[in-house]
């Protein structure tokens, strides 16, 4: 998903924007630093790097450890929410608070097969 990416580093420069020309407390800065962060979320859950969100002339680390390891420690909260919640199971969000932790668990078990089936080159 590059147009994540794009938006996300559109929304931050429209954020330093507003800070440089109005300042850090303006409501127009917070509005567009809350929208800024809102994408880079969105772009992190599909499995971006922070680094494809913030290009750095250095090298970074391949995805795969880093995705991996988002994976898994969204498989172990919603896990932990499931045995826990007495309304979902562990197949099946039926409640407020375990239902965007099931959507975060799919999202990145996407991104990470998708990972994997690309590394492949059977997708
Ligand atoms: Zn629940």
């Amino acid at each position: 998903m590059p147009h994540r990416i794009r938006a996300a580093r559109a929304a931050q420069r429209y954020a330093v924007r507003a800070i440089s020309a109005h300042g850090l407390a303006h409501p127009l800065s917070l509005a567009l630093l809350a929208a800024a962060s809102t994408a880079a979320a969105r772009a992190w859950d599909r499995g971006h790097r922070v680094a494809d969100t913030h290009p750095h002339p250095y090298r970074e680390p391949p995805v795969a450890a880093d995705l991996h390891t988002r994976y898994m420690a969204a498989h172990r909260t919603w896990a932990d929410h499931a045995a826990d919640c007495g309304t979902c199971t562990t197949t099946q969000p039926n409640c407020p608070d375990g239902a965007p932790l099931w959507e975060r668990l799919v999202r990145l078990q996407d991104a990470y097969l998708t990972h994997l089936r690309n590394k492949k080159g059977t997708s």
